[in-house]
């Protein structure tokens, strides 16, 4: 689950890390007042669940009240990457000396957390770590031991942080490692970590990921889920219990296991398909958690065929026919269907669907290359 930025630093300043006066207003009239309360500058932020959104237009620095009013009414109603911009942060406009990228987030690879950082902070991150990723710094943290002082001094010291920043740096990368930790995060990210002209040290942007297998023993971070910022597939897929995730490809999968779905992902690509997303339906699933996941993937424009890969076990493969049927009475789908079906029940499955103009197949390489073939047009 993705955080706001205004959620994030909320957070980031229980652990001891500045960040600067505001609060968040969902009209511009209250956007206006937060100013006349603030005084001075103002900066006006989109709250929307993407980053990029300095370089779509949705942050402006505003002179007066009246200009923020105006940059908010504006804001206000853009879409950023597809998102609607229902809230904005209005926060003291911060005088910036330079801009540093601060984060800690998962090494999968490592098995252990990492904190990154780079002297070369701002909009244009993306750029400097594919062009020139030397100059982002990356520190490994035991995640017995939590991270060390001097680990963070040898952070400062890389990025070529004046001395007199020392401090308060060291106490940032602290906080920023007990937010991470204490919340469940995958990421915990300050973009930028900026120097002001007035020489102090603050979290112009956050952002944070919770891991949702820990939102169990988060019930106050749960609350602050948004689901009108997020995509309408997730919050549907969250609501049958689903794990889903959308992919760029255009063969809709629908599996039962994880394991497997990345099974059937990995045999797409080696037929020379792409995926177009991740689903794994659980074990179990009944007749209209299976026709929740068909709608969620049909509903998928670039979805040029569906492949189902069921290995029944406590899955019963007549109740995941029975699912499909629903969910074609109801979708009327456009596009080419695969299905395997083994194990518990298959043969009653497979009579279920014979008049439904699947296309069947009995192995999974054989389902993946006619899924390919299908969502070619062949
Ligand atoms: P993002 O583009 O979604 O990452 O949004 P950010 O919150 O990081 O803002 C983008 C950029 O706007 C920052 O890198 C800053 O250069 C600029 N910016 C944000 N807040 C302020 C501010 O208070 N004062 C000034 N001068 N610039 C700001
Ligand atoms: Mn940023």
């Amino acid at each position: 689950m993705k955080l706001h930025e205004y959620q994030s630093k909320l957070i980031f300043s229980k652990y001891g890390i500045p960040i600067p006066k505001g609060r968040v207003a969902a009209t511009a009239q209250e956007a206006r007042h937060i100013a006349e309360e603030l005084g001075g500058r103002i900066v006006i932020k989109s709250q929307v669940l993407v980053g990029g959104r300095g370089k779509a237009g949705g942050v402006k620095v505003a002179r007066d009240p009246q200009e923020a009013e105006q940059l908010a009414t504006q804001i206000l109603g853009m879409e950023i990457k597809g998102l609607p911009v229902r809230k904005v942060l209005v926060d003291e406009a911060a005088a910036i000396e330079s801009e540093i990228y601060f984060a800690i987030t998962n090494d999968r690879a490592a098995k252990k957390p990492v904190m990154m950082a780079s002297a070369a902070g701002g909009m244009d991150i993306e750029e400097v770590a594919a062009k020139t990723p030397e100059k982002i710094i990356k520190v490994h943290i035991d995640p017995l031991l939590g991270l060390r002082e001097y680990q963070a001094r040898d952070v400062a010291l890389a990025i070529d942080l004046p001395r007199e920043y020392w401090k308060d740096f060291i106490k940032i990368a602290s906080g920023l490692w007990q937010t991470y930790k204490e919340n469940d995060a995958t990421l915990a990210e300050i973009n930028p970590l900026v120097i002001t002209k007035d020489k102090r040290v603050m979290a112009l942007d956050g952002k944070m990921i919770i891991d949702d297998n820990a939102m169990f023993r988060h019930s106050d971070l749960a609350e602050m889920r948004d689901i009108d910022e997020e995509a309408p597939a997730e919050t549907e897929a969250r609501k049958y219990g689903l794990s889903f995730i959308k992919l760029d490809g255009n063969i809709g999968c629908m599996v039962n296991g994880a394991g497997l779905a990345m099974t059937s992902m990995d045999v797409i690509k080696l037929f020379g398909g792409e995926p177009a997303n991740f689903l794994d339906i659980g074990g179990g699933a009944g007749a209209d958690k299976v026709a929740a996941a068909m709608r969620i993937i049909l509903t998928d424009p670039n979805v040029k065929a569906v492949l189902f890969n069921i290995f029944g076990g406590i899955t019963r493969c007549d109740e995941v026919a029975r699912g499909i049927l629903t969910a074609m009475d109801e979708v009327k789908p456009k596009v080419p269907m695969v299905v395997r079906l083994v194990g518990t029940n298959a043969e009653e499955g497979r009579k279920l669907l014979e008049n439904a103009n699947m296309i069947t197949a009995e192995t999974l390489a054989d389902a993946a290359k006619k899924s390919v073939a299908a969502a070619q047009g062949k």
